[in-house]
């Protein structure tokens, strides 16, 4: 065993892509020594790759509404719209959230919500979230607006009956500047039938990715894990990102995937089904730290920043990430609902101070940076308001 897990880390060392058989493998080790010869191969490898300093963004989540006609399984912030808690902001309301959000440092607003038919402005669902868009650009044209999963984007053109590229062009022809790679959950069907049966599949998602790449916006990528999904459930997931991302470079596409976030599962208040089935209400750390270090061995030159949750691993889950081949810390969310409405510990906002403590802590230097991982030259004003 030991010959075969050298073997494997010295390829991944030498930056030779690992097979699926061997990045299975890896998931599958529960001994402490291999695990740590894993982490210790994911953290060079990230040093190699992208360098000591951790970097982070000062971002504001707006989540402008949480009636949805969807019901995924996992999911505690949906509602209908008559039901108690349902909510619809208002463009004021919008407003000033991203004031605050600009006066407290913000670089970026990331804008996502429920899918709600009764969305459209004159029966147009993309004149809707335009105007979405152009509520905040029109009083703040130097926020980076990260908007609108793929499974937005589908619900979008379905409504309006255009296509993909029609609604990711005219949306960044007003003013998004990135997408999420949100609903991506694990890209496998089967998985997808029990904990989301009514979202996109998994071409569906990988369409509108590369659309986006294609059209000259950029993407992040995420996964959902730690609840049904099998190791090569996850491995087939991680291939599939390093094909859109491979995709993107080999036909020279304007964009591509800026990083990979991994997201695991809370099911506190998560919808009972679910819950009781996976059996546990917080995710296992140990669990995300072995799956955060074969994301880097794995994704390798692909996919080269990785973030943490620290809303569903803590704050301490997320440092403890950052030695297992994360480079990157995440936002300071401000206003995060959507895994705190199923139970997350980890908080709904972090402070720029907080975030910078916890890498400092570490020993390691930090970075602010905008949503496409370029640095931004630090204002000390602002940083006293966050
Ligand atoms: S995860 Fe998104 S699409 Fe699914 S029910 Fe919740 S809000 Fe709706």
């Amino acid at each position: 065993m030991a010959k075969q897990l050298d073997a494997i880390l010295q390829q991944a060392q030498q930056q030779e892509p690992i097979s699926r058989e061997q990045g299975e493998w890896l998931l599958t080790q529960t001994d402490t020594v291999a695990k740590e010869a894993i982490k210790e191969t994911a953290d060079q490898l990230r040093q190699k790759q992208v360098g000591e300093t951790v970097t982070y963004v000062i971002n504001r989540n707006i989540n402008f509404t949480n009636i949805c006609e969807q019901h995924c399984s996992f999911c505690a912030f949906r509602r209908d719209a008559e039901s108690e808690g349902a909510y619809w902001l208002n463009w004021e309301e919008i407003l000033d959230k991203t004031a605050d959000a600009v006066q407290r440092g913000a670089t970026e607003i990331c804008m996502q919500g429920g899918l709600n038919p009764q969305a459209k402005i004159n029966g147009s669902t993309l004149a809707y979230y335009q105007q979405l868009v152009t509520t905040i650009k029109a009083a703040f044209p130097d926020i980076h607006l990260h908007g609108f999963s793929p499974q937005e984007i589908q619900f979008i053109a379905r409504e309006d009956e255009i296509s993909y590229e029609t609604v990711i062009g005219e949306l960044k022809a007003v003013g998004v500047g990135s997408m999420p790679g949100t609903a991506a959950e694990i890209l496998d069907d089967r998985a997808r039938k029990i904990i989301c049966p009514e979202k996109i599949n998994t071409q569906t998602w990988l369409d509108i990715i590369s659309t986006a790449h294609r059209v000259g916006m950029p993407t992040t990528s995420t996964m959902l894990s730690g609840h049904i999904e099998t190791p090569a459930q996850q491995i087939h997931h991680f291939q599939q990102l390093r094909s859109l991302q491979e995709k993107a470079i080999q036909n020279n596409y304007p964009a591509g995937i800026t990083e990979f976030i991994l997201l695991p599962f809370v099911g506190e208040d998560a919808p009972q089904p679910l819950r009781q089935r996976v059996g546990r209400d917080q995710p296992v750390l140990e669990d995300a730290l072995l799956l955060t270090a074969v994301a880097r061995i794995y994704l390798g030159n692909w996919i080269t920043n990785h973030q943490p949750s620290w809303v569903k691993l803590g704050l301490a889950g997320a440092k403890e990430a950052l030695k297992w081949g994360c480079n990157d810390i995440g936002g300071t969310l401000m206003e995060e609902h959507i895994t705190t409405m199923a139970g997350a510990k980890g908080g709904t906002g972090m402070a720029v101070s907080d975030l910078q403590n916890a890498i400092r802590q570490m020993g390691r230097p930090y970075q602010q940076r905008n949503t496409i991982y370029e640095p931004i030259v630090q204002n000390a004003n602002t940083l006293e308001k966050v």
